[in-house]
Formats: C-alpha cells, sequence, structure tokens
C-alpha cells in the first residue's frame, strides 16, 4: 500500500517562480531516491500538494516540508492509503495558475486558498488530478 497525503499552505509572498522551480529541483532529486511521486499546485501564492509513496518516506518528506520557510500555515487536508499511485510517473509534477486550464477552475468552482467548508479531501485530490489532465486532449479524445 502507499500512502497518500495533501496539504495546502501559504507561499511565502516574496515567493518567485524561480524559487518555486527551485523547490522542485530538490524534489525530483530527493523524491526519486525516495520512491516518491505526486504534484505540486502553486495557485494565487498557495500551494497544493499531493505526496504519496512509501510511508515512511511520505512522513520524512512531509516533516521537512513543514519546517520549511518558504511557506506557511499548512494544512493537512486529506490522507489515505491507496494501492496504486495516481501520479506513478512524475517524481513531482508541477503547475501554476497560468497553466492551469479555465475551465478546471470553473468546474470545480475555484476559490482562492481551497476553503476547507468548500473543499473536503476527496474534492481536492480530483482537483488535483483534473489539473494536470490536458482538457484539449480529453475534448478531442470525446469527439473520435
Ligand atoms: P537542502 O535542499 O540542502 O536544504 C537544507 C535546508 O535549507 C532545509 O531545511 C531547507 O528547508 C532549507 N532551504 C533550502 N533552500 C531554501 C530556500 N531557498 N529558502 C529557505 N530555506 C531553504 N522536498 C522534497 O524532498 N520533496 C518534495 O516533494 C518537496 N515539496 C515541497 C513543497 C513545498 C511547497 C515546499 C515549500 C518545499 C518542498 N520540499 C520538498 C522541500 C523541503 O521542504 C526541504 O527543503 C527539502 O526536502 C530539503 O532537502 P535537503 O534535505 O536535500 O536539503
Amino acid at each position: 500500500m502507499y500512502r497518500q497525503l495533501v496539504y495546502l499552505s501559504r507561499a511565502r509572498t516574496d515567493m518567485t517562480l524561480r524559487e518555486v522551480y527551485d523547490i522542485i529541483r530538490r524534489s525530483h532529486t530527493n523524491n526519486s531516491r525516495a520512491g516518491l511521486t505526486g504534484a505540486l499546485l502553486y495557485l494565487d501564492g498557495y500551494f497544493l500538494q499531493l505526496l504519496e509513496g512509501p510511508s515512511l518516506a511520505v512522513e520524512d518528506c512531509y516533516q521537512r516540508i513543514l519546517s520549511d520557510s518558504r511557506h506557511a500555515s499548512i494544512e493537512l487536508r486529506h490522507e489515505a492509503a491507496r494501492g496504486e499511485r495516481l501520479f506513478p510517473d512524475d517524481w513531482m509534477a508541477l503547475k501554476s495558475t497560468a497553466e492551469v486550464d479555465e475551465s478546471v477552475l470553473q468546474r470545480f468552482g475555484y476559490s482562492v486558498g481551497l476553503p476547507e467548508g468548500r473543499f473536503d479531501g476527496r474534492q481536492l485530490v480530483e482537483f488535483i488530478q483534473a489539473c494536470f489532465v490536458d482538457e484539449r486532449i480529453s475534448i478531442v479524445a470525446s469527439q473520435l
């Protein structure tokens, strides 16, 4: 079984995209060693991350993430044990606001900060997955 964890956090206010790419570079190095996969969304100043892999590796990584000064107000929003990974091919996929298809944001009723009252853990997982599906490919495929 794999452990899956989703958290939301507030990025440091002066965070640049370059710093986000630095985080992803380090994540790729560390995660490939630890057998972790997942996805990171950087949306309107918030991070939404799905981490998955062996339980101890997820825990170890999450503890490092918790003490990282590049973000704050970290809320654990979902945890589950799963038989399969959702992002088996990504040491850590990344999308920022401009790269997420507008239709996905509309479909999920996205609002900044993904407030807990409106997005439960399961919805967040579905939202993350949808953000990484290329909607244009889905539309073309559905017309075949
Ligand atoms: P190093 O990269 O050498 O870092 C050593 C220390 O310096 C750590 O305490 C680190 O937090 C701190 N540090 C490094 N660069 C900066 C900086 N620019 N500003 C402030 N402090 C800094 N790590 C992963 O391994 N996998 C992930 O999936 C992952 N996802 C992340 C998602 C988010 C939103 C954030 C903010 C961080 C994420 N990290 C991830 C990074 C994680 O928090 C640790 O920084 C990293 O794992 C430490 O790697 P390292 O042990 O190789 O040390």
